[in-house]
């Protein structure tokens, strides 16, 4: 009984039904949002770098508008050693110096910005199908600037303690050569110790750093071959330098690519 006297009644009337047809319909509606926020949270991918989904079909891992923003820088490099110079410049004093043991080499772009964290990504997030968009970015350096009249890729081999598992170089190598129509050759140069990375090491240090660290492989000579040695970061051009000496020791000519140079 309220307090004006008017008896509590349960209403069967039309207002019950459309009551509990508009609850209905709020308890679907919900159902279907959360069912969108799920689909959208667990299985609509989204960019690694910068959070957008993933809606076409070449966009892996990574969004067409990351990917956009990296741009090469190849043409403001040492045409030697592939160090970045001021316009107008063909080559840097040191190459005119002491040349390097390989015949050029060239960065698609500096080790900053987006290009920077999709390398990040893919070494250490470990986000394998990102070879194919990276090792398209070594396949556009050869299409601008050189002929692709190479007879094998060769990747820098893995330091020892990331020999057992996933090796990014070697993975684009593979890539690249397949996109090249010529052989891959991974066994070929050898890594015989490991060595710390090049990186925050003094001047002297990276110098001897590296001393003895490369070797071919027993009973090969890639003698009279023309060998596109490539590496993921350059930092200080050593690496690259070491490599290609011990290739053209073995009798071949090197050209060697790298995906970014951070400085050297
Ligand atoms: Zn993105
Ligand atoms: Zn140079």
């Amino acid at each position: 009984m309220r307090k004006n006297g008017t008896p509590i009644t349960c209403s069967f009337g039309t207002s019950g039904i459309d009551r509990n047809l508009k609850m209905e319909e709020i308890f679907f509606r919900n159902c279907r949002e959360f069912l969108q926020m799920v689909r959208v949270g667990l299985f609509l991918p989204r960019c690694r770098n910068c959070g957008l989904d993933l809606v076409l079909t070449e966009e892996i891992v990574i969004c067409r508008n990351c990917r956009e923003k990296i741009v090469s820088t190849a043409e403001n490099q040492c045409r030697i050693c592939g160090k970045f110079v001021a316009q107008g410049i063909e080559s840097c004093g040191s190459c005119l110096l002491r040349p390097p043991p390989y015949r050029r080499h060239l960065s698609y772009a500096a080790y900053e910005g987006t290009l920077r964290e999709i390398i990040i990504l893919y070494k250490y997030g470990e986000m394998e199908p990102l070879k194919n968009f990276l090792s398209a970015l070594y396949l556009d350096i050869i299409k601008r600037e050189l002929f692709p009249e190479f007879d094998a890729v060769v990747p820098v081999p893995a330091d020892l303690r990331r020999r057992h598992g996933f090796q990014p170089v070697r993975a684009m190598g593979r890539v690249l050569a397949s996109r090249l129509g010529i052989e891959f050759m991974p066994r070929l140069l050898l890594k015989k110790k490991s060595t710390p990375p090049q990186v925050g090491l003094s001047q002297a240090q990276r110098k001897t750093n590296l001393d003895g660290a490369f070797c071919l492989a027993a009973g090969k000579k890639p003698s009279g071959l023309h060998i596109l040695l490539i590496d993921d970061v350059t930092t200080t051009g050593t690496t690259i330098k070491k490599c290609a000496a011990m290739l053209k020791k073995g009798g071949a000519r090197v050209t060697a690519l790298t995906l970014a140079q951070s400085c050297f």
